[in-house]
């Protein structure tokens, strides 16, 4: 995964990690389906700084 655009060194604001490449994203709520909800996504208007292994186990929206 190459996904060096506005890629910088800092604290990742999901796990606090610090000298990460962090990356600006929009947190992604999924909600899975259940017997009486329908399964749904919701993506946050605010941006945070997530590091790669956030970026890899939580979902979200890479910011353009
Ligand atoms: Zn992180």
């Amino acid at each position: 995964m190459t996904d060096v655009t506005d890629a910088d060194t800092g604290s990742c604001h999901s796990c606090g990690a610090t000298d990460e490449h962090v990356t600006a994203v929009h947190r992604m709520y999924v909600v899975p389906e259940d017997w009486e909800t329908k399964p749904s996504q919701t993506v946050e208007d605010d941006i945070g700084l997530w590091c790669f292994s956030c970026r890899t186990h939580y979902p979200h929206v890479l910011v353009d």
